[in-house]
């Protein structure tokens, strides 16, 4: 991939930056009740007020079908806790277009910061946000000085008009920190790793992680499944797996996987069983070719961990995605909290969290801050574990071919 351009790499002085963030942050009855996506923008917009910048900030909140959600989904009390945070005000206009939102950018000082009102309000007409329409694109860029930052890799899987669109209408588009971090830990090493790289793939099912399996069959030095995953490529092999949940039509899918494999991919020896989805029954451990009829397969079980250590004991690069059980139930989050534990004790590796549920299970049971990253997309992690470019980052300026002295 090309060197794109980094926030560092601009003069901000006294222009007006426009600076798409990812807010997109859990709310319960209006009331934030998660603000690390906000807190994870924080030094890309720190920076730009203390560099002297006129900072216009562009998130999206939910998805925005009806006029209801629009008063559901206002930025306004996001805008109110980032002002919270930074100890700052921050002008907040409820508006997406328009005269007001104009005056405001172009009456604002330099060091103060301005929130435009949810990107996706724009949905409603046409679906102008989601499906980039050229006109707002244009009409976001032309708002700014021709200096575009894009800090939100949660919605960089996705060509929107405010990343994407305001990128080709802006003289320069580059990175912000956090954006930054994730195309360092997760594209770089995904693209160059240190050897062993060991990935851990878990979850609920093989389809959603087709392409990743895929992807890390040519990079990574081993697999190791978990999840409830791990059924679909024991059923493929013939095993009775009882009622784990497993995908029906993708068995053919799991043995060509396992051909194509040639022995990288290492499966569990055991598993914890239930008799019911439940935290309680009658739980037992046991072998993989021992599962009873009526039993699911909901962790996998203490002989599969200290194999799984095994490997994760020799690499130099560990990437994680998918929890390896139930672990939203006690008796069934053993098998994730044991396999954080062994990969954090490997400090002489590289350890990444590819987003989704596996962060918000490192993070639950403790892990949060032992990893080298945790990454803050969920969909963008695994399109980038796939190997697929990502729109909101092949967007930003290439390094040779900008004029930096802007
Ligand atoms: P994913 O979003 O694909 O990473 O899947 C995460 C979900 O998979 C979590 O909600 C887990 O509870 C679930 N999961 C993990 N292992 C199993 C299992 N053995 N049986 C059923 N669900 C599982």
């Amino acid at each position: 991939m090309s060197k794109k351009l980094t926030i560092d790499d601009i003069e901000v002085m006294g222009k007006k930056v426009l600076v798409r963030v990812d807010f997109n942050v859990p709310l319960k009855d209006s009331i934030i009740t998660d603000d690390n996506r906000i807190k994870a923008a924080l030094p890309t917009i720190n920076y730009l007020i203390n560099q002297g910048a006129k900072v216009i900030l562009f998130a999206h909140l939910s998805k925005i079908k009806t006029i209801e959600d629009q008063e559901k989904y206002t930025l306004k009390p996001i805008a109110q806790r980032l002002s919270e945070i930074l100890k700052k005000d921050v002008i907040f206009i409820n508006q997406t277009q328009g005269e007001k939102l104009e005056k405001s950018i172009n009456s604002l000082h330099n060091g103060e910061v301005l929130m435009v009102e949810n990107t996706r309000f724009e949905d409603l007409d046409g679906k102008k946000e989601s499906l980039n329409n050229e006109d707002l694109a244009k009409y976001w860029a032309s708002l700014g000085d021709g200096i575009f930052v894009n800090d939100a890799f949660g919605t960089a899987h996705r060509t929107h008009a405010s990343n994407v669109g305001i990128a080709k209408y802006s003289e320069i588009a580059v990175s912000g920190y956090l954006l930054e971090k994730e195309i360092k830990f997760i594209g770089n090493t995904i693209n160059n790793p240190n050897k062993p790289l060991v990935a851990i793939l878990g979850g609920a099912k093989v389809s959603d992680k087709i392409n990743v399996i895929e992807n890390l069959l040519n990079k990574a030095d081993y697999i190791l499944i978990g999840g409830a995953m791990m059924f679909t490529f024991f059923k493929a092999q013939g095993y009775n797996v009882g009622s784990s949940l497993y995908e029906e039509d993708k068995l053919d899918l799991a043995r060509d996987l396992l051909f194509k494999a040639k022995g990288k991919i290492i499966l569990p020896i055991d598993c914890i069983v239930n008799n019911s989805f439940n935290n309680q029954g009658e739980i037992q451990e046991v072998l993989i070719d021992k599962i009873p009829n009526g039993f699911m397969g909901l962790d996998i079980g203490s002989a599969t961990l200290n194999l799984f250590a095994e490997y994760i004991k020799q690499a130099q690069t560990i990437i994680w995605n998918g929890p390896m059980g139930v672990f939203e139930m006690s008796n069934f989050a053993k098998g994730t909290s044991r396999l954080c534990q062994e990969i954090t004790k490997n400090k002489k590796a590289i350890t990444i969290i590819g987003g989704g549920d596996s962060a918000s299970a490192a993070i639950n049971l403790g892990f949060e801050n032992e990893f080298s990253h945790i990454s803050t997309g969920g969909g963008a992690s695994l399109e980038y574990l796939e190997g697929k470019k990502l729109p909101g980052i092949s967007c930003l300026t290439d390094k040779m071919e900008s004029n930096v002295n802007i």
